[in-house]
């Protein structure tokens, strides 16, 4: 069964979707971008882990550990991953797992590096395996060991590189395999943001861009943001648009919230689809618990998208819980859709888990 026509799902082209959109603009990412360790705001505990491993790199004149970034898309691991190069004064490179496609293309990137300099791997997790591979004695020896030739002929190479950081970042710890992650010296895992930081987000970005806001419209649109940076600055922009076009040009709490209703951005950031998402699980599951996978065939959406994009904030706000048997709708939702809970609720308990872990 598949009912994507009649609830209308619009994956990663909502604008709550947290991946980062054409619409959004070449320059929104890279302007509101901050440069520095003092500017990222939030993330208090790796930020203060992290200057300390900074200053003792610096202060041994060597290059920093390896680093792996975790947390759904847009929280701010690329951010992060310039702003560790820019605090230590090197280079980044920036590339992305899928796009190491063979042993070649990393093996091209690396003998690249500069001593001290940053190789960025955004999707990390989608590395292919034999890439992988060579990937092991760079991070450990920094050296990398190249085939050349094939059948009896082929003789094995070693290349010597620079020491150089691997900043690799993944929406999902538990697809890096235990050899990778274990060659990673530093682990961070992102959470998703408080409504204050984001409202701190959007002032700052609002100053960058050179848009009016107060206290409370900040907090309006931070509160529906889904605890994410990057949707919180794409609310802003869209706000923007009706504060210029229904407003004097100022954003205030009443004139967010009117935009955020015209967009039909409800009081705690659902969409549409996230609404309806809980509906289908509702009306076709009983409330749960639902497979994934038989999830993503109903509404007509990858698994991988429903548990990247719609299930970590959903669970965050104990709309949704993840059981052993299946995604389960908690009483709280029923509330929220203004749906009565039934009388004999659905199988599985409601605890919360560790997302990024499990
Ligand atoms: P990710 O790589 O995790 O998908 P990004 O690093 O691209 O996320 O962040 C998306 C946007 O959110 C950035 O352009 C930046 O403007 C904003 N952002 C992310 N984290 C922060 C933060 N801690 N403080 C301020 N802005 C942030």
């Amino acid at each position: 069964m598949n009912i994507e026509n009649e609830f209308d799902f619009e994956g990663e082209n909502r604008i709550v979707s947290a991946a980062a959109s054409p619409e959004d603009g070449q320059d929104m990412d890279t302007s509101l971008r901050p440069k520095t360790l003092d500017e990222y705001i939030g993330q208090d505990k790796n930020k203060e882990n992290l200057k300390v491993y900074i200053e003792a790199a610096k202060q041994r004149g060597g290059a920093l550990d390896h680093v792996l970034l975790f947390g759904p898309p847009g929280l701010g691991k690329t951010t992060l991953a310039n702003i560790i190069a820019n605090e230590m004064g090197v280079n980044i490179h920036v590339t992305s797992g899928p796009a190491i496609e063979k042993q070649g293309d990393l093996a091209a990137l690396l003998t690249n590096l500069s001593k001290g300099d940053v190789l960025f791997i955004d999707e990390i997790h989608r590395l292919p395996r034999q890439v992988e591979e060579i990937l092991y004695p760079a991070m450990e020896d920094y050296a990398l060991d190249i085939i050349i030739g094939n059948g009896p002929s082929a003789r094995s190479l070693r290349i010597d590189l620079a020491r150089f950081t691997l900043i690799g970042a993944t929406t999902r710890s538990g697809q890096v395999v235990q050899p990778l992650r274990d060659r990673f010296g530093i682990h961070l895992k992102l959470d998703l943001y408080t409504p204050e930081q984001l409202a701190t987000i959007v002032k700052r970005s609002a100053g960058i861009l050179g848009i009016e806001i107060d206290e409370s419209g900040a907090y309006e649109i931070a509160s529906r943001s889904r605890g994410t940076p990057r949707i919180a600055n794409r609310l802003l922009n869209r706000t923007r648009d009706f504060a210029q076009v229904h407003g004097n040009g100022r954003i205030t709490s009443e004139l967010a919230s009117y935009a955020l209703e015209r967009l039909e951005i409800d009081k705690l950031g659902l969409d549409n689809t996230d609404r309806r998402m809980l509906q289908v699980i509702i009306q076709f599951y009983h409330g749960g618990p639902v497979g994934l996978d038989t999830l993503a065939a109903t509404i007509g959406e990858e698994a991988i998208t429903l548990e990247d994009v719609y299930e970590p904030y959903l669970m965050q706000i104990g709309f949704l819980s993840r059981t052993q048997r299946g995604r389960c709708v908690t009483e709280l939702a029923y509330k929220h859709l203004g749906i009565p809970y039934p009388a004999s609720p659905p199988q599985g308990g409601s605890g919360q888990i560790d997302i990024f872990n499990a």
